[in-house]
């Protein structure tokens, strides 16, 4: 399906050593794109990358914090030196703790925001700027996440920096449609990732999470392979500033 066909795009996956990350990424892989994957740990990269070249992508590992800007300079560096562009980048690392609202400390809240916000806003913007460069448009999609839209009491720091990166998302769309970049959101619903062990785990909140989502399971990583080749590929080349929802009908049920 040349709509879906991605050989000879490049890609950037943060947080693309595992979980929902690591999905995008073989979906990416599979459509024949080249993808970087962004992390911070060095030997998970490095089993990410191999399982990517199974699937037959030119893929490589680059150690980085989104957080920190000289990490993200020297990442978008490694990255366009070794693949010559950027096509699309996935803003996808992401970090979260239950911490009721009156004992966050402003420590921790600013550890979720330096990955969640500050991270996305660095990230996108390196991306923003290589593709402006290049003057042949791009793709960048950001991980959300439906705290984005409802508020999680466990979690008060994680919903403000969704809620924050979906309004970022819509400026940046706005901004960048100039340059043919288009900026999507990603939202996924409760998925089997590393990050809701402690959810999975536990048999009510499980419960609780299941009767609120209408397809009544857990999204998988594999659920995200789709939705990231259709919002990198031609096939969403009308689409900026929307959320997809990737999350069983929670949010409209
Ligand atoms: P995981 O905890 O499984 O993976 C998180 C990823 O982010 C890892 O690859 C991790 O790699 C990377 N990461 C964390 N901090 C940093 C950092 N400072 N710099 C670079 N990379 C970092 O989580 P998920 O796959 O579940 O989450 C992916 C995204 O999806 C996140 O944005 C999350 O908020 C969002 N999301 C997840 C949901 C779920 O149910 N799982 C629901 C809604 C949204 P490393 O530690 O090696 O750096």
């Amino acid at each position: 399906m040349e709509l879906f066909d991605l050989t000879g795009h490049v890609s950037v996956v943060t947080g693309g050593n595992r979980g929902i990350g690591l999905g995008m990424a073989r979906g990416l892989a599979k459509a024949g794109a080249s993808v970087a994957v962004w992390s911070r740990d060095a030997s998970r990269n490095d089993a990410a990358v191999a399982e990517l070249a199974e699937l037959g992508s030119d893929a490589i590992s680059v150690g980085c914090d989104v957080g920190d800007p000289d990490d993200v300079a020297a990442a978008i560096g490694a990255t366009v030196d070794h693949f010559g562009r950027l096509d699309s980048m996935f803003a996808n690392a992401g970090t979260t703790a239950a911490v009721a609202f009156e004992e966050m400390t402003l420590e921790e809240w600013n550890r979720v925001m330096d990955v969640n916000v500050t991270g996305v806003f660095l990230t996108t913007q390196a991306a923003a700027r290589q593709m402006i460069r290049q003057e042949s448009g791009g793709s960048i999609v950001i991980t959300a996440s439906l705290a984005a839209t409802f508020g999680i009491p466990q979690s008060p720091h994680y919903t403000a920096s969704k809620g924050a990166v979906l309004q970022l998302a819509r400026a940046e769309a706005g901004r960048l449609a100039r340059y043919g970049i288009r900026v999507n959101v990603i939202s996924p619903g409760w998925i089997t990732t590393e990050m809701t062990e402690d959810v999975q785990a536990h048999d009510k909140a499980n419960q609780l999470a299941m009767a609120r989502t209408p397809m009544r399971r857990w999204g998988t990583p594999e659920d995200f392979e789709g939705p990231a080749v259709f919002l990198a590929s031609p096939a969403s080349q009308f689409m900026t500033g929307s959320q997809m929802m990737v999350d069983g009908g929670f949010g409209s049920a």
